[in-house]
């Protein structure tokens, strides 16, 4: 039988609850417990898969292939668990259900309301993620307490602490407190009214976890702990850090795990083996040399975007002793005439997944820029599709080769849905499966050769995708002989791995190998191309 830890945001937003909520999780599982994660969003929406990168941050994708929330990218980093499609629902989700239900009849004579039938609708989707040997299962709730949006999320909660046994349920409260330069001091007001928000609706927290710059001192801690209504050794200062991966350590020092586990009477707990997250500490406290690597995409606004590839190189600078420098260039900004001036300050250059026609031409113009200058080059899934178009235009002489995705009249589709597929005569190809004009989602085998299977030290990879177009195999002879060869299959023939031999370091993949890098051990393809990045530095 798991315990519950419900994590709930006030003051205001991006305030790192998922982070907070992933750092709790490995300091329990430091401890000896199985923990599992869930991450509530309360937009109306049914998955985030629709919506701008711009709006919420990187979808990111699980193995089981739904596309989730981003900070379920922070719970597999924290916890290495891989999370499933059961472990992040939204408003949408729990509706659509609710609705299907009702036309079936399920509800019959009944009016239908939020309460009781969505939230009842909201614990069963929490139950349901459980596995039978979780210890503790750490709910994030989205959003900020008095918010209108998540309040049937809070309900449900509120229903689970009357529901589970006595010492089950814990409310984790993580809050803001500003910092007013010209009083010199922090301000609790916002914290007191946000707690008095909470237990308006019949939730009391147990533990405030205090989002502050530096540190608080014990007089506002004494404070806050009145005002909450909250045991003064449960309230926690939570400054900023530099690393995240500092966090674990920080909450076993301060005793927020302990706390935790006193509240959920976790009698099981041992003594905390926090080794690997301190040799991760210390490596990136003694890395030096930096590494400057062009990030070239289009949703520059927010770095959130990009989430799992920042945290993947930043992963993989560590481990190879090296400081990530990335440097966010507007593929829109980026052409032939000018590509050679701005990427020639980095060592390195990379293309992360995209969608639609915006930026592409730059896309392009930088793929060419590294294959001519002999710039290592990482090219992820619209990344390794520009550079096959490259290599399409100018190594094998096919005059606007094109992705049918920007260019559906292109006369030589390199780039194309299985179904989009036609033989030189012009007849189409009966797709190798049925995944054309599909979303191809999630984790599949990879058969690897060349370099990137030395890079992996495999010949067999699993890997995440997140895709509808594919490199065109009625093309691959003609761009193997003009230098580009294949290095990854799957079982059906498709292409997911492209390199240039004559090159120093190319390497494009049709999958997202960010989504499975872990800060422990690093990820072979990242590492490899820092160190490739690192060697062109010296050059
Ligand atoms: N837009 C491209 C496709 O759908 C690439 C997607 C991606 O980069 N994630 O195939």
């Amino acid at each position: 039988m798991t315990k519950y830890v419900f994590v709930t945001g006030g003051v205001v937003s991006s305030l790192g609850k998922g982070v907070a909520s992933a750092s709790l999780g490995a300091s329990l599982k430091a401890r000896g417990l199985n923990v599992n994660l869930i991450k509530l969003d309360p937009y109306i929406n049914v998955d985030p898969g629709t919506m701008s990168p711009i709006q919420h941050g990187e979808v990111f994708v699980t193995h089981d292939g739904a596309e989730t929330d981003l900070d379920l990218g922070h719970y597999e980093r924290f916890v290495g668990r891989r999370m499933q499609r059961a472990n992040n629902f939204t408003t949408g989700q729990i509706y659509e259900s609710v609705l299907r239900k009702e036309r079936r009849g399920d509800y019959l004579g009944n009016t239908v309301q939020v309460i009781p039938h969505v939230t009842d609708e909201i614990k069963l989707f929490m139950r349901a993620a459980v596995e039978p040997d979780d210890d503790v299962t750490i709910v994030e709730i989205g959003g900020t307490v008095g918010d209108i949006e998540s309040l049937p999320f809070l309900e449900a909660a509120r229903q689970m602490r009357l529901e589970e046994e006595e010492g089950n349920v814990c409310f984790v409260h993580v809050t803001l407190l500003p910092y007013v330069s010209v009083a010199g001091e922090y301000k609790t007001k916002p914290t007191q009214h946000s707690v008095r928000d909470l237990r308006q609706i019949g939730i009391a927290p147990d533990i405030l976890l205090c989002r502050c710059q530096k540190t608080l001192s014990a007089d506002n801690l004494r404070k806050i702990a009145m005002f909450g209504n909250v045991a003064e050794n449960n309230v926690f200062a939570a400054p900023d850090v530099d690393n995240i991966y500092t966090l674990p350590l920080l909450y076993a020092e301060t005793g927020v795990d302990s706390a935790v586990g006193k509240t959920l009477r976790l009698h099981n707990m041992q003594s905390p083996d926090l080794s690997a997250w301190q040799e991760f500490a210390n490596r990136d406290t003694a890395a030096s040399d930096k590494v400057r690597i062009a990030m070239v995409g289009k949703y520059m606004e927010l770095p959130d975007s990009y989430k799992s590839l920042t945290e993947a190189l930043n992963h993989a600078g560590v481990h190879t002793g090296r400081r990530t420098h990335i440097g966010y260039v507007d593929a829109e900004q980026l052409s032939d005439d000018n590509a050679a001036s701005v990427l020639s300050d980095y060592d390195a250059v990379l293309i992360p997944g995209g969608f639609g026609l915006r930026g592409i031409d730059g896309k392009i113009a930088a793929a060419r820029y590294a294959r001519e200058s002999k710039t290592p080059f990482l090219g992820i899934c619209i990344g390794m599709q520009m550079a096959v178009i490259d290599c399409a235009r100018h190594c094998a002489g096919l005059e606007n080769a094109h992705s049918t995705e920007m260019m559906p009249e292109t006369p030589h589709p390199v780039i194309a849905l299985l179904t989009e597929w036609k033989d030189r005569v012009g007849n189409r190809k009966e797709a190798a499966s049925d995944l054309g004009g599909t979303m191809r989602l999630g984790g599949e085998v990879c058969l690897l050769r060349e370099r990137l299977a030395s890079i992996y030290g495999a010949d067999k990879v699993e890997e995440r995708h997140r895709h509808r177009y594919e490199f065109n195999n009625i093309y691959r002879e003609q761009l193997q002989e003009a230098g580009m060869i294949i290095s990854g299959e799957n079982a059906d023939g498709l292409v997911e791995a492209v390199e240039i031999p004559a090159h120093p370091w190319y390497v494009g993949v049709q999958f997202h190998p960010e989504f499975t890098s872990s800060p422990l051990t690093g990820h072979p393809l990242f590492v490899s191309f820092i160190d490739a990045a690192h060697a062109h530095s010296k050059r």
